[in-house]
């Protein structure tokens, strides 16, 4: 059900998906930055193991996805947040989404809407697959760990903000996605919502992808 083969320095996998005839595929290319990226935040012991954060499996590991020390978190921004269902992330990921809580979504909840916000409601995280699940394209960086998507927000009073009706919802609810959309761009270095494409309208798609020449580009949308 899977085959592989390697051609100038890409290597295009099939993935075989339940009993379905169809193999989805991706492209990988070889980019050591992801290892030792991941290794350098491993070390730096920026994230903290807890009842919150608990270390994974490899994941898809020893393969193109999945990372070397995968977590597994139920809950961010020292345990303020939940997140359900958890999501398994690679090492930068963690404190990334701690940051975009504390310093934007937080402080965005009880300005915009005039509560705490407690839960998020993770749409994805971990997935080895190509990206918008098209055949052929580039693996996502959810193949990698490296991204979560986020559809909701719960305050403590009990109220849902979904992206789908808050985007174009009340003036409260619009005011408070757009700040937690463009506030997750100094941290995230990709960043998608509903006004990217219908593939994003429902979520907000946040990863820390390498960008350009330089990787130091930035995807904001
Ligand atoms: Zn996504």
């Amino acid at each position: 059900m899977s085959r592989s083969r390697v051609r100038v320095g890409l290597i295009l996998v099939a993935l075989a998906v339940g009993s379905c005839s169809q193999q989805p595929y991706f492209v990988a290319k070889d980019e050591p930055w992801r290892a030792n990226e991941e290794r350098a935040c491993l070390a730096s012991g920026i994230v903290r193991e807890s009842r919150f954060v608990t270390p994974r499996s490899a994941l898809g590991g020893p393969s193109v996805c999945g990372a070397i020390h995968p977590f597994f978190v139920s809950a961010a921004a020292r345990g303020w947040v939940s997140l359900t269902p958890p999501a398994l992330l690679r090492c930068p990921m963690v404190p990334a989404l701690d940051r975009w809580l504390e310093r934007v979504v937080m402080p965005a909840a009880r300005y915009h809407l005039g509560a705490p916000v407690v839960a998020l409601k993770v749409a994805a995280s971990y997935s080895c697959r190509p990206m918008n699940n098209v055949n052929g394209a580039r693996l996502s960086e959810h193949g990698h760990a490296n991204a979560v998507d986020i559809s909701a927000f719960t305050l403590a009073n009990g109220h849902v903000v979904t992206v789908a009706a808050g985007w174009w919802g009340t003036f409260r609810e619009r005011s408070f996605l757009r700040a937690v959309h463009r506030g997750a761009c100094s941290t995230f270095t990709t960043v998608l919502g509903p006004g990217y494409d219908r593939n994003h309208r429902d979520h907000f798609h946040l990863d820390l992808a390498r960008h350009g020449h330089d990787g130091a580009g930035r995807i904001c949308k």
